[in-house]
């Protein structure tokens, strides 16, 4: 790997790593880090009152943050994937295929794993 390419891998890495720092302060905010597991969160369940009304609205209110729980803990699971990628020198190529993935993708995700075709696939 020449000069410039490690540049802009540092770049990149710096970049993820920074992203990370800030989904993990996000998850933190709501959720407790699992200690056993490795970027894993539990969002705390709420403590329910007597009142029928208030219960329903904490239970919402825990569902719609266990799935933003669900999305964070998925994009860390990429950076990772991501960061271990820049150090095994195959940072940019699809984790399915083997294809390189689209750089404009990477530019507006870098925490991509997966090429266009192959992400649609998934869905
Ligand atoms: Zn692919």
């Amino acid at each position: 790997m020449n000069k410039k390419n490690n540049k802009k891998i540092n770049k990149i890495k710096n970049t993820l790593i920074a992203k990370k720092k800030f989904i993990t302060s996000q998850l933190q905010k709501f959720a407790k880090k699992n200690l056993k597991i490795k970027d894993d969160f539990k969002t705390d369940f709420p403590k329910l009152g007597d009142h029928q009304d208030e219960n329903a609205i904490e239970v919402s209110d825990y569902e719609s943050k266990l799935s933003v729980e669900h999305d964070l803990e998925n994009e860390l699971k990429n950076i990772e994937g991501a960061l271990k990628k820049t150090s095994e020198n195959t940072y940019g190529i699809c984790s399915s295929c083997g294809n390189q993935i689209n750089p404009k993708r990477l530019e507006i995700m870098p925490e991509a794993n997966l090429c266009i075709k192959c992400s649609e696939k998934k869905k």
